[in-house]
């Protein structure tokens, strides 16, 4: 019998029981636990595979629950909540003594967001505890955007998929530290550098080197397909090379006309990174299912969601 159900009371039910339910937001499918159960959280790391000295992202049902979880909130984080909440945006500050070091990783910061899902905010308004969600898929897989693809991975780990349909964002969100008071970024994602500039000035991305292994969505190898996949600025050269295998082609815009190609998908016709950003998790997860021995796949133009597009197609890429 499939775990996916709309059912929003049995969601809760299930959670307030300590165990885990599979949500939906903006960006991509989450592995929800009670943030206050040292229960649900373990399961949380267990489930996925995940090393525990990777901290978890705190989901908040609106701005008043901020206080319970963070004892401080610089300027310049206020005017990046007010401005991009609820949305694909986490704040990583430092945190109230109440939330538990197994998911801060024993730091003293907590990372917290404000999903902008219907049916995640109503399920988060309807608890009495925040939800520790980081994306459901297993560890360094390719992350989840539809119910579909949690229960192809996990039907056999957990009692239900909250299904809200497919991600409308399709990437993780956006990760902003604080160094002093001064917002930094720990992790590209959903909200691009750009607007985020617009609120808050020049804004640095954090040197990788500086925050591994604290952060997984950083790590090399991450959000990848089990088949070899490779990125190219020039897909036909690249096809060449590879003529006598199967090949699988991830294009951005246009298709690429080659006898060599088994399997091919574009991300937007229209040349819309947004649409891209939506479609990218899907497109790995059906080129990953169709026995290929090779996926290529294209750089995207460097600025706003394609340059957060380009770093998990990077990491994508990166083999064991
Ligand atoms: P995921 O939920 O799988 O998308 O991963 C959550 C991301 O948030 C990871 O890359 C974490 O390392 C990052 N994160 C969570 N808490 C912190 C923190 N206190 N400091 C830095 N990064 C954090
Ligand atoms: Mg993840």
């Amino acid at each position: 019998m499939s775990i996916i159900s709309k059912d929003i009371s049995k969601a809760i039910a299930i959670l307030n029981s300590e165990e885990l339910v599979a949500i939906p937001t903006e960006t991509v499918y989450g592995l929800a636990g009670n943030v206050f159960s040292e229960k649900a959280i373990k399961r949380i790391f267990e489930t996925k595979k995940r090393p525990f000295f990777n901290p978890l992202i705190v989901h908040i049902p609106s701005i008043e629950a901020l206080p319970n979880i963070v004892s401080y909130v610089p300027d310049k984080a206020k005017l990046l909540a007010d401005a991009f909440w609820p949305g694909p945006l986490t704040l990583v500050l430092p945190k109230q003594s109440t939330i538990p070091d197994v998911i801060t990783a024993g730091k003293d910061t907590v990372a917290v967001r404000i999903p902008n899902h219907p049916v995640t905010l109503e399920l988060l308004n309807q608890l009495d505890f925040p939800l520790a969600a980081p994306s459901a898929n297993p560890f360094g897989s390719i992350s989840p955007t539809t119910a579909q693809h949690v229960e192809s991975y996990f039907k056999d780990d957990i009692k239900m998929v909250l299904d809200g349909g497919s991600c409308l964002r399709g990437i993780e969100s956006t990760i902003i530290g604080f160094e002093g008071d001064q917002p930094i970024i720990f992790r590209l994602g959903s909200t691009s550098i750009e607007s985020i500039e617009s609120i808050v000035g020049p804004i640095q991305i954090k040197n990788k080197k500086d925050i591994a292994p604290n952060a997984p969505g950083m790590l090399d190898r991450h959000y990848a397909p089990s088949t070899q996949t490779i990125l190219v600025e020039n897909i036909s050269k690249a096809i060449e090379k590879h003529s006598n295998k199967r090949i699988g082609v991830l294009a951005f815009q246009y298709p690429e006309k080659h006898d060599a190609i088994t399997f091919q998908i574009v991300l937007s016709e229209t040349k819309d990174l947004q649409e891209a950003a939506s479609k990218l998790y899907d497109a790995l997860h059906q080129l990953d299912k169709q026995d290929l021995d090779v996926i290529i796949t294209e750089r995207l133009p460097d600025f706003g969601l394609g340059k957060s597009i380009n770093d998990r197609l990077q990491r994508a890429t990166v083999q064991l």
